[in-house]
């Protein structure tokens, strides 16, 4: 078996052992007789499964009492309607941090239920940085604060969150939930696709605090309605069964290694040493610099594409595979995500020095 280092931004890697477990698991789970993914979701196998999966991710986060987990389908994508459709009905306002492409479309989507303020925007360079906020600039009236934790393309991570009084903070996390610890307490709903940090697409987590739950405007589908899934434990309808036991496993996995501060130490660790390399070589160079880099997904460049498409082809003969940066950025992009061993970033690297050598 020849298992590769996928760089990939998502679907991204999943460890190793989770897949194993899985693996052993996928006939006979638990002497049930049958697969996770022929069970009913209404099952006792299966309410051990998503209970299972909302305590670890609770302790993992220390999700206090008064924040609801929800397991649903739809992707961020969808998040990008249910925030507005659920939060916006009372001033028919909300603040936008414009960091990128998913930025993009959550404003995009928010704009047909009401009036988006967009508080800052780094379009001016390819979103190459994190824009200042300035606090002044807040709408006190907004239903809600939204901003992208980590962006995904363009390698860009927010530091400082902003402090926005009693206007609830909204974070799309999908791209670092797990992989830097995060003080739920400072957020009015967190939400996250899974396949990048959490298991396979298919599967979206919704964290939202108590209060924000029951004001969707009238017109909100039932399935839009976080009321609906928080009033039933996230089985209105048949939920993503065979992703949320995949994401239980993954919780274990980060629990085993010590947490979310552990992991987020690995992360530091693992992305320092891609940024050191880039920081030092001639050729190969970081596209964000300083405090706003992404410590999950490392964009760079060679400043030649023909340099960058050899790299690419031939890191992928060694099995450094799924480098190549978004469309709309171009060169390189290594996401280096919780399930990325440090091994396979320093193999990256490696190779990195390597093929400098032979290229000047
Ligand atoms: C991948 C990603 C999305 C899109 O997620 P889907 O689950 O495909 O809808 C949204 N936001 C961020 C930050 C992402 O990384």
């Amino acid at each position: 078996m020849a298992r590769v280092y996928n760089f990939s931004a998502g679907p991204a890697a999943l460890p190793e052992a989770v897949l194993q477990k899985a693996a052993k698991e996928m006939l006979d789970y638990e002497g049930t007789g049958m697969s996770v993914m022929e069970m009913s979701h209404r099952s006792a196998a299966f309410g051990d499964i998503i209970q299972g999966a909302e305590a670890s991710l609770r302790k993992l986060m220390a999700i206090p009492g008064n924040y609801k987990v929800l397991f649903l389908q739809g992707g961020a994508s969808t998040q990008f309607a249910m925030v507005p459709l659920n939060l916006m009905g009372g001033t028919g306002k909300a603040d936008y941090v414009n960091t990128g492409n998913w930025s993009k479309k959550a404003m995009a989507q928010a704009r047909r239920y009401g009036a988006v303020h967009v508080v800052a925007s780094s379009e001016d360079k390819t979103f190459s940085y994190i824009p200042k906020l300035d606090a002044g600039t807040f709408d006190p009236e907004a239903g809600y604060f939204h901003i992208t934790t980590n962006n995904t393309i363009y390698g860009t991570h927010i530091t400082k969150l902003p402090d926005t009084g009693t206007v609830p903070l909204v974070a799309d996390m999908s791209s670092n939930i797990l992989g830097e610890a995060y003080d739920v307490n400072r957020f009015g709903i967190i939400y996250a696709g899974a396949q990048k940090n959490m298991g396979p697409s298919g599967l979206t987590v919704v964290i939202i605090r108590e209060d924000l739950i029951g004001g969707a405007m009238d017109s909100t589908p039932i399935m839009l309605d976080y009321k609906t899934h928080a009033d039933a434990g996230s089985l209105y309808n048949t939920p993503p069964c065979y992703g949320i036991y995949m994401a239980k496993l993954v919780f274990e996995w980060v629990l085993d290694l010590g947490g979310v501060a552990a992991m987020e130490r690995i992360n530091r660790e693992k992305a320092g040493l891609l940024y050191d390399f880039l920081d030092n070589s001639s050729m190969f160079s970081a596209t964000v610099s300083g405090d706003d880099r992404s410590i999950m997904n490392v964009p760079f460049i060679t400043g030649s594409d023909d340099l960058n498409a050899k790299f690419i082809k031939e890191a992928a003969a060694q099995g450094l595979v799924t480098l190549k940066g978004h469309r709309s950025v171009g060169g390189m992009r290594a996401s280096i995500y919780n399930a990325m061993p440090r091994e396979g970033v320093v193999r990256l690297v490696n190779f990195m020095k390597t093929f400098e050598k032979e290229n000047t």
